[in-house]
């Protein structure tokens, strides 16, 4: 299914337990593009309504998103191509506009496994999926042991297959 120009009523989605997915372009997520170094391959991603239990025994509502896919950043000490296997599961969990936002302590939000989102009427899906892949992305991406290219024209640290076979070594 395509992603772009697809959106849902969060609510509505989540209270009929809805289930979506596909796959989606690198290239179509714009945000992701600085931090990766091509944008060739994508994402496969799902994403499923349900209520779920409050702490409080209160019905909240939810979505599940799921996202997997392999990526290439770049390596922030040699810029080579570093491949990266993306994989979330997040549950967002949806507040209708208007209502208090939940107050989390600091336990909740180091135990917590949602993330609180408000609740859109047209919330688009590409965003959730974009915002949920840039969350997963490491700050600092290295390899564990970078090639140094004997002469450092940039090519022979460029190839992704070179990296590739760097990691499996290790
Ligand atoms: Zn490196």
């Amino acid at each position: 299914m395509q992603l772009s120009g697809i959106t849902i009523d969060s609510l509505e989605f989540a209270r009929s337990g809805r289930k979506m997915s596909g796959s989606v372009a690198l290239a179509a997520l714009q945000r992701l593009a600085d931090s990766l170094s091509d944008q060739e391959g994508e994402l496969t991603w799902s994403i499923r309504g349900e209520m779920s239990e409050g702490l409080n025994g209160e019905r909240q509502a939810c979505l599940w998103i799921q996202l997997s896919g392999e990526v290439r950043l770049v390596c922030q000490r040699c810029l080579a191509a570093l491949p990266f296997s993306l994989a979330v599961e997040n549950c967002l969990l949806l507040i209708p506009s208007g209502e208090p936002w939940p107050e989390e302590t600091l336990e909740d939000l180091l135990t917590s496994s949602s993330d609180p989102i408000e609740a859109l009427p047209a919330q688009p899906l590409l965003d959730l999926v974009e915002d949920e892949a840039l969350l997963a992305l490491p700050l600092a991406p290295r390899h564990a042991s970078c090639g140094v290219p004997e002469h450092d024209d940039g090519r022979a640290a460029a190839s992704p297959f070179a990296q590739l076979a760097q990691l499996k070594k290790h």
